[in-house]
C-alpha cells in the first residue's frame, strides 16, 4: 500500500497518532510547525524531533507537493495555476492581486455535482473530492510561487502591495460543503496558530446552498461564509440551481440566520447578474425581501461569459441600477468585477480544457 501524505492527517488524527506511538505530546506542535509554518519539503528536515519520531514518520508517511502543470497570467495580474494530481486529474487555483492584499481562490473538488446551469465547472460533473493534502497543497504551492523570482509573482506582489497571501477563498472548482470533512479540517489548519495562522476573517467558504451543512459549518469552524444566491424566488432559483429543489429559499435563509448567530461578521450573498434573467428592478425588490432578516452583505457579480455559455452579462446601466436599488435601502453592497477574465480564471470559468499540447508547453514554464 502506498504511504499517506502526512498533510492528509487532520489535527485530531495527528494528535492521536502521536499518542498511539508513545511520542512526547509536544511532538504534535513540532510536526505542525514543520509542516505548515516552516513548510518542510522532507521528513528528514524535522531535525528537532526525536530520532524515534522521525523514523516512525518516515516509515509511515510521505511528504509530496502538488505538481504545477500550468501558470496562466491574465492582463490584470491574476494568475491561474493548474495542478496535475497524482491520478492525472487537473484542478485550478487562482491568485488575484487586490488593492492591499493577495487572494487565493482554491478548489475543493475535481469538477462539481451541483449542476448550476450558468457555471462552467458544472459541465465537468463531479470527478472526485479533493483530499485535505490536495486542498492545503494549493496553499503551499501558491506561497512557494509568491516567494519565487517568477516575474508573474513579482507583478502580483507589486500590484497588491503585499508580499504574501492575505485571503483564502474556497471559490474555485467544486462545492466545498459537498466535501465537508477535508474542507473543514483544512480550515482548522489554516486558522491554527502553530500552522498557517490565518485570521478567521480571511478565510471564506462559498456554497451554492447546502442548508444542513451551512449550520454544521457554522458550529465547527469560525470561518466566513458566502452563499451563492443568484435568484430570490424559488421558481427562478430552481431553474438555474438544482440544489434549490432540495433546500428551498426558506430552508436556506433559516440556515444562514443560524450561521450568523453570534458571529462577528455577516454572511456574504453572491448574486451573479445575468441579462434579462435576474437583473430587473422586480428581481432587486425580491432580493431585498429575501435577505431582509439576515445580517449580510451583498456582492453583485456581473456574469462572466465563456464559449458556449447560455447567459449574458447585463449592460452596465442595469448593473448600476441594481446596485443602487440595494444601496438605497441600506444594504452593504459591492459590484465585483471578476479578475482574470482573459485567462479564463474568473468566477464560474474554471473547467479543464487544456489540450495535451498546452500541458507540455506549460510544463517547461512551470518547472
Ligand atoms: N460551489 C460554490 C463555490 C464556487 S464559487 C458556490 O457555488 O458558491 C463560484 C462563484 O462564481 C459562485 O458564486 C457562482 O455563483 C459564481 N459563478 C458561477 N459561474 C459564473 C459566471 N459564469 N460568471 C460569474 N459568476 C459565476
Amino acid at each position: 500500500m502506498s504511504k499517506r501524505d502526512l498533510r492528509d492527517l487532520s489535527l485530531g488524527e495527528l494528535k492521536k497518532w502521536v499518542v498511539a506511538n508513545d511520542l512526547k505530546p509536544y511532538a504534535v506542535t513540532q510536526i505542525i510547525q514543520w509542516l505548515y509554518e516552516k513548510r518542510a519539503t522532507s521528513l528528514a528536515e524535522m531535525t528537532n524531533l526525536s530520532k524515534k519520531a522521525r523514523e516512525l514518520l518516515q516509515a509511515t508517511f510521505t511528504l509530496e507537493s502538488l505538481s504545477v502543470a500550468t501558470l496562466a497570467p491574465a492582463t490584470d495580474g491574476t494568475v491561474k495555476i493548474g495542478f496535475r494530481l497524482a491520478d492525472g486529474a487537473i484542478i485550478e487555483s487562482v491568485l488575484m492581486p487586490q488593492k492591499d492584499r493577495i487572494t487565493l481562490c482554491l478548489s475543493s473538488q475535481v469538477g462539481c455535482a451541483m449542476g448550476c446551469t450558468f457555471c462552467k465547472t458544472a459541465t465537468m460533473k463531479l470527478v472526485r473530492n479533493l483530499t485535505q493534502f490536495e486542498i492545503l497543497g494549493q496553499v503551499l504551492a501558491a506561497l512557494k510561487f509568491l516567494e519565487s523570482e517568477d516575474p508573474r509573482a513579482q507583478r502580483i506582489k507589486s500590484l497588491a502591495s503585499s508580499e504574501t497571501l492575505g485571503n483564502i477563498v474556497y471559490m474555485g472548482m467544486g462545492e466545498p460543503l459537498h466535501n465537508f470533512g477535508p474542507v473543514v479540517e483544512s480550515i482548522r489548519i489554516l486558522l491554527d496558530q502553530q500552522a498557517f495562522d490565518f485570521s478567521q476573517r480571511k478565510v471564506t467558504v462559498s456554497t451554492c446552498g447546502l442548508a444542513p451543512q451551512i449550520v454544521q459549518f457554522g458550529r465547527e469552524v469560525p470561518a466566513r461564509l458566502a452563499v451563492s444566491l443568484n435568484a430570490a424566488n424559488d421558481q427562478s432559483r430552481t431553474a438555474i440551481m438544482p440544489i434549490n429543489q432540495r433546500y428551498d429559499l426558506e430552508k436556506l435563509m433559516a440556515a444562514c440566520r443560524d450561521y450568523a448567530q453570534g458571529k462577528r461578521y455577516p454572511v456574504t450573498f453572491e448574486y451573479v447578474l445575468m441579462k434579462d434573467l435576474n437583473d430587473s428592478r422586480k428581481d432587486a425588490a425580491e432580493l431585498v425581501r429575501c435577505i431582509a432578516n439576515t445580517p449580510c452583505k451583498v456582492n453583485l457579480i456581473p456574469f462572466n461569459e465563456y464559449e458556449g455559455s447560455p447567459y449574458h452579462r447585463p449592460d452596465e446601466e442595469r448593473i448600476l441600477a441594481f446596485h443602487k436599488y440595494l444601496a438605497d435601502r441600506g444594504f452593504q453592497v459591492n459590484i465585483r468585477y471578476s479578475k482574470g477574465l482573459d485567462a479564463m480564471a474568473a468566477c464560474g470559468q474554471l473547467a479543464i480544457s487544456l489540450t495535451e499540447e498546452e500541458l507540455r508547453c506549460s510544463e517547461s514554464l512551470a518547472s
